[in-house]
This record gives C-alpha cells, sequence and structure tokens, in this order.
C-alpha cells in the first residue's frame, strides 16, 4: 500500500502546505488590491472635487464681474458644452429655493439638501456629497457652495466613467486572482511534494526495515539540507543499530559457548563416575568438580550482570572517600605471591595521599583485574609497574607490563564483552574482565585507554574523577 494511500490527502503535510501557500497568498493579494482600490478611488474622487470646485470659483468671479444674470447663461452654456448627463447647476436662494437652473430633465431625482443649506449658513465654505440615483445605479458628485453673500449654487457631475473604471478595475482583479490562485496552489503543490519526497523516502525505508531489511539506507543527495540531515542520521542510526545487534548476536554466540564447555565438563564427569567409579571417594570428588565448574559460571554470570548494571547505571555506585594510595598498595599486595611464583617482577610507585570519592569494591575489582591480566600476559623474567598520577580533578592509574602485548587489530574490540585474543586462549579466561574495567571507570566519570605493541608490552591506563557525577 503506497504512502500517500494511507494517510488521507487532506491530512498531508504538502496539501497543508499548499493550503498555507495559497492561504497567504490570497490574503496578501486581497490586502494590495484594496490599497490600490482605496488608493485610485480617492484619487478620482480628489479630481472630480476639484473641477466643481473650479466651477465654483469662475462662476463667482463672473457674478461679480457680470452679474447673476450672466452665470444664469453661462450654467445652461456650459452645462450643454460638457453634456447635460454629465453635469448640472442650480442655483440657489438663501432658503433652499431654486431660481435658476441648467437643464434638469435629466436629474429630476437629485433634491436640494436643506441639511447642506443649513451647514453653509453655519459657517461652512462648501459641502460635498454624494448621491447614488438607484434607478440608473448611477452616483452622482454633488457641490454647494456660496456663488455671492445670498445666492448658493448647487453643481453636480455624474461619476459614471469613474464607477466603469472601478467596476473593470474589479472585474479584472477577479480573474486575474482566480488565475493567479489556481496558479498559486499548482505551484505550492509541486513545491511541497517536492519538500515531502526525501521525508518519504525515510519514511519508504523504515518501512522496508520494519519488514525485516536491515541493510536499507535512505539515499541522501548530497545538497545539504533539512532532508539530507535527516537521512544521515536516520543512516547513522541505523549503522548503530546494526553494529550492536551484532554485538548482541556475537554476545549471545559467546555465552553460548562459554556455558557449553563447563556444562559439558560436568555431564563427562557426571557420567565418568556413573559408569565407572562406584567409591564413595569418587563421588566426593564429582561433587567437588562439579561446584568447581558451578562457581566458574556463577562467577561469569555474576560478572555479566554486574557489567550490565554498572554500564545502565541500574546499580547506583558506593560513594565514599577512598584512600587510591592505599588501595593500590593493597591490590599489589595481593598480586605480589603470583607474581612472584611466575617470575614476574611487580613493582608498585604510587604517591602518598592520593584520594577520591567512589566505590571501593568496584575499583578494587577493576585494579585486580588488570593486574591479573598484566602478570597473567606476562611470561616469566618480565615485569609490571603501576603508577598513579593526579591533575586537576582526575587521577590516573597505569598498568604497564613487558608481555606479549596486543596485535593493532585486537586493539579496538578487547573490551568488549567476551572478546579475547587468539594469541591469549592458552590463558585461562573468559573475556569479561577488560569489559568490567571499562564500566567501572567510566562510572566515575573517566575511561580505560591502552597503548601496545606486539611482544614488548602494553599499557593499560584508568582515568578517574576525583569526584564522580552521581547518577540520576
Ligand atoms: P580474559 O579473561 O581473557 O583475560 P579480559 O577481558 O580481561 O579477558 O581481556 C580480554 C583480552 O585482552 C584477553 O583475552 C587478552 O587477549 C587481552 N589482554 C588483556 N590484557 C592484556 C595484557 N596486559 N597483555 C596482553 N593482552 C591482554
Amino acid at each position: 500500500m503506497s504512502l500517500r494511500k494511507r494517510i488521507s490527502l487532506r491530512n498531508t503535510l504538502a496539501f497543508r502546505l499548499t493550503l498555507w501557500y495559497a492561504g497567504i497568498f490570497t490574503v496578501s493579494s486581497c490586502v494590495a488590491f484594496l490599497l490600490f482600490y482605496t488608493l485610485i478611488t480617492s484619487f478620482i474622487q480628489d479630481r472630480t472635487d476639484q473641477e466643481l470646485l473650479s466651477q465654483v470659483n469662475r462662476f463667482s468671479t463672473l457674478s461679480a464681474a457680470e452679474g447673476i444674470e450672466a452665470v444664469k447663461s453661462a450654467a445652461v452654456l456650459e452645462a450643454q458644452a460638457a453634456g447635460v448627463k454629465k453635469v448640472f447647476f442650480r442655483l440657489l436662494s438663501l432658503n433652499g429655493q431654486a431660481f435658476s437652473s441648467s437643464n434638469m430633465a435629466y436629474w429630476q431625482d437629485i433634491d436640494i439638501d436643506s441639511m447642506a443649506i443649513k451647514e453653509l449658513l453655519h459657517g461652512r465654505s462648501r459641502v460635498f456629497e454624494i448621491i447614488t440615483i438607484p434607478k440608473r445605479r448611477e452616483k452622482v458628485r454633488v457641490l454647494y457652495a456660496f456663488l455671492s453673500p445670498t445666492i448658493i449654487l448647487q453643481v453636480g457631475e455624474a461619476m459614471e466613467s469613474y464607477s466603469r473604471f472601478l467596476d473593470a478595475f474589479r472585474g479584472i482583479f477577479i480573474t486575474t486572482m482566480t488565475f493567479l490562485i489556481i496558479l498559486a496552489a499548482g505551484v505550492g503543490w509541486f513545491m511541497a511534494r517536492r519538500a515531502v519526497s526525501g521525508v518519504e523516502a525515510v519514511t519508504r525505508t523504515a518501512q522496508k526495515i520494519s519488514g525485516g531489511n536491515l541493510e536499507e539506507r535512505v539515499p541522501v543527495k548530497a545538497k545539504g539540507d533539512e532532508i539530507d540531515q535527516l537521512a544521515t542520521t536516520f543512516n547513522q542510526m541505523l549503522n548503530r543499530i546494526q553494529a550492536l545487534l551484532k554485538e548482541i548476536k556475537e554476545m549471545s554466540d559467546n555465552i553460548a559457548h562459554d556455558l557449553r564447555s563447563p556444562i559439558t565438563r560436568i555431564r563427562g564427569i557426571a557420567e565418568v563416575t556413573l559408569s565407572a567409579g562406584k567409591s564413595l571417594n569418587e563421588y566426593e570428588a564429582m561433587a567437588a568438580s562439579t561446584v568447581e565448574e558451578c562457581d566458574r559460571l556463577l562467577d561469569m554470570i555474576n560478572t555479566m550482570l554486574l557489567i550490565s548494571k554498572t554500564e545502565a547505571g541500574v546499580d547506583r555506585l558506593i560513594r565514599e572517600e577512598i584512600d587510591l594510595t592505599a588501595l593500590v598498595r593493597k591490590a599489589c599486595e595481593l598480586f605480589e605471591p603470583a607474581a612472584e611464583d611466575k617470575g614476574v617482577n611487580l613493582a608498585c610507585s604510587v604517591p602518598n595521599g592520593s584520594r577520591l570519592v567512589g566505590d571501593t569494591r568496584m575499583i578494587q575489582r577493576m585494579l585486580s583485574n588488570l593486574l591479573d591480566n598484566a602478570i597473567k600476559y606476562t611470561p616469566s623474567g618480565g615485569s609490571v609497574s603501576i603508577f598513579l598520577l593526579e591533575n586537576d580533578g582526575q587521577v590516573a592509574v597505569s598498568i604497564r607490563d613487558t608481555g606479549i602485548g596486543l596485535l593493532p587489530s585486537d586493539l579496538p574490540r578487547i573490551f568488549e564483552r567476551f572478546y579475547r585474543c587468539d594469541q591469549s586462549r592458552s590463558q585461562a579466561g573468559i573475556g569479561l574482565g577488560l569489559s568490567l574495567a571499562r564500566a567501572v571507570a567510566r562510572a566515575h566519570g573517566g575511561d580505560i585507554t591502552v597503548v601496545s605493541t606486539p611482544n614488548q608490552g602494553s599499557t593499560f591506563t584508568v582515568t578517574l574523577q576525583k569526584s564522580p557525577p552521581s547518577h540520576s
């Protein structure tokens, strides 16, 4: 089933982006149109008003120069010249009565506004009005103004061409806008689809992975955009998951292998005793061997649990003030006999008074593992030295040996659970010592590193914070 079919169109990001895009475009265009429309309207109205005012001025000058009779005949002629359907003139007395006018046959619907006359009498120099003639759906701009102290001129001009212009403007706007909105929605849809196609690629890959194919990766287009970042992060996450799964698989293989050997041994001892030995001594020996094997098994299982808990932070550290100098010296003392037996020289060079806050038992266990390894993997005649160095807030403990060393190819893996290098297979061990050492170091806000040369020796260095961060 394709993605688009599964998500209904209205819920898709592309659809919503398109709506936003088209919506914003429409609103901004309408605002721009309104602004433009208002500007044009006031501009045209201003022009009409200027024309009307200039008529009034001309007629007042004429009235002053040649008398009212001259104005009357000029008004008739002027209206005829401009067109009787275009302008009209009325001369009014102060009580609002018309005593002369141009041809008013076309303008019968236009009355004399007594309010306008009143306003003039109350001191206003002119009054403008817009009158709509409902029958003809026509607008007329009318001006009342004094011609002389006793005569008022009412002059009107049809706004027909002005209305026609605005109607045409509106018509063009609506057609253009409809076309542009459709175009904007189309372009918006195209752009949104392009933008989300990367997200769809990630989703498709995730679906294939949920179908069981962990090898799949999202193609990265190298444009460096957000989608590429998402794809890269997603691919990195997949690499990590794949590596973890590989680790888990290897670990479970190792666990199975390491459990099988002692159990096979226990079974073998029991079988031999049952078939051959009948004496109490033989049964006692079988029981002792079984206990020994079980102890090793338990030790292995407990170590695994301890590593997991330490790594996950489940087992909170017991935070106590530790005399690290004393702890390291004590560990050296404990391993002295083993080193002597093997003919390895063990040197402990630690300054007095080094202290830190941490978990004594865990640090003891870590030091034991490292010292045990150093002695175990150093042939007779070699030496093991332990140093301690302090610098701001940290303590570094180094265990250097002149033993068999490590191959460069083994270095990145020796801290993994159950990893054992080929050249050390002859030695006893289960491959958990270094994993635990690293977990303890990290739980104390530090880490463990190794420098090694095959056949020359290795130096393991543990750094520990003097006051490790407390777990949440
Ligand atoms: P093991 O129980 O095998 O010692 P560890 O986890 O302690 O397990 O060590 C993992 C592997 O790292 C060992 O099997 C060994 O091959 C290698 N190793 C650890 N310490 C040393 C060392 N000091 N010198 C050489 N190899 C070492």
